[in-house]
């Protein structure tokens, strides 16, 4: 059967999702997408204004090139679009120099040439006066690195995928998919539907959805806080990096597009499970603000240790921090894609393109024998 003429089922809209419908229906597939609720609802791993894209990768240098075909489609993406989905800001990447992630930021940056500077203490004191740093500890500024606006992107690509002919099932939850005889079959409260292949991309409802899935996937409930500053100068000047601290607390923020307040963010070992996906648990206790105001306090003290606002989302970690890329085992027409473990948006257009490039062609190009899930026998 050619390409033009395969009909694919996009279990769940979200960030994957929307990125997999746009590039299917852009490839000439006939796509049916389905979500629980809406594209570009704040109830899961989407959500809070923004979500930090940048090029040289701390968790493993193999991403590299995933993220370079990630930018030529964020790029393409809004040209497509007309909309603004990202903005270069920069990515200010710090933490003690013999700590692993650092050794691999330099190793990415190395092994692909990417645009940064490396900023002794004296320099970013001068120009990023509101961040501190301890003895020991490097600063590297990846130029092609920024934000994203995730609300945005997830409507704009899901958008783009109904302007080229998608149509979207909007809160309509998936009970079931079927794998039968030479396709698959997706079961709803109101029916089923035949496809040859089904992406599926429910998030932090994978387990929900797939309860027999060989590989664990732990959700987790995730806190952002918002903080104001005390010197708004320093962080809403020209320069408007983003930031991630490795060590010896993960830790990561942004400066609000708005220009008022900061969006801090911490790692997977200090989030809580999320439990029941479909009963988060949104209030945020003041205990667990504490780690907030620590961290303030030693690195950031130009920020008022009150927060004005607080989100609660939810992300799925695998063991390895590796995502699920790849057909379900013994499901050949059931392509997964799960457990982006808290560094999936930044590549949502590549891994969009790779859901296409299996649901179509079996196959892809892309090099993603490290995280597929053929062969794969851990998380
Ligand atoms: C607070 C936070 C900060 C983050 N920061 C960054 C960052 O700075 N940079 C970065 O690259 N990544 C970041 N991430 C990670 C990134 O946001 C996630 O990896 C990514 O959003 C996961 O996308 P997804 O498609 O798997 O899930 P989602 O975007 O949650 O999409 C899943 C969709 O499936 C739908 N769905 C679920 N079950 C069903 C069903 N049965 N039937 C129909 N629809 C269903 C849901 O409604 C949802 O729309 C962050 C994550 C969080 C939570």
């Amino acid at each position: 059967m050619s390409a033009a003429r395969k009909r694919v089922a996009v279990v769940g809209v979200g960030t994957m999702g929307s990125q997999a419908a746009w590039r299917l229906a852009a490839r000439g597939a006939e796509v049916v997408g389905y979500d629980r609720y809406a594209p570009g609802h704040d109830r899961s791993a989407a959500g809070g204004e923004t979500r930090i894209f940048r090029s040289a990768h701390f968790e493993d240098s193999r991403y590299v090139p995933l993220l370079k075909h990630a930018d030529a489609l964020w790029e393409q993406l809004q040209e497509e679009t007309g909309r603004e989905l990202r903005r270069l800001t920069g990515c200010l990447l710090m933490g003690p120099t013999d700590h692993h992630q650092m050794a691999t930021v330099l190793q990415s940056i190395a092994e692909h040439d990417l645009d940064h500077e490396v900023l002794d203490a004296e320099l970013l004191a001068k120009r990023f006066p509101q961040y501190r740093i301890e003895d020991g500890d490097a600063a590297v500024l990846d130029r092609r690195a920024g934000f994203i606006r995730p609300e945005l992107t997830i409507q704009t690509a899901a958008r783009r995928a109904e302007q080229l002919g998608a149509v979207i099932r909007r809160y309509s939850t998936v009970r079931e998919i079927v794998p039968v005889a030479g396709g698959v079959e997706i079961r709803t409260d109101s029916g089923s539907e035949r496809f040859d292949t089904a992406v599926v991309t429910p998030g932090p409802w994978v387990n929900d959805l797939l309860p027999d899935l060989p590989w664990e996937v732990d959700v987790r409930r995730l806190v952002s806080a918002w903080y104001v500053p005390t010197t708004p100068e320093a962080w809403f000047g020209e320069e408007r990096p983003a930031f991630i601290r490795t060590a010896p607390t993960h830790c990561y923020g942004l400066p609000s597009p708005d220009g008022i307040s900061v969006k801090l963010g911490l790692s997977r070992a200090l989030h809580q499970p999320a439990g029941d996906p479909n009963q988060l648990d949104r209030t945020v206790r003041p205990e667990e603000l504490e780690v907030f105001s620590d961290l303030i306090g030693r690195y950031m003290p130009g920020l008022h240790p009150d927060p004005t606002r607080l989100s609660v989302y939810m992300e799925g970690y695998t063991e390895s921090s590796r995502p699920l890329v790849g057909p379900l085992p013994g499901a050949e027409n059931v392509i997964l894609l799960a457990g982006f473990s808290g560094h999936g948006f930044k590549l949502s257009p590549a891994f969009g393109n790779i859901a296409a490039d299996l649901a179509l062609d079996g196959t892809s190009p892309q090099p993603i024998d490290f995280i597929s899930t053929l062969g794969r026998t851990e998380a």
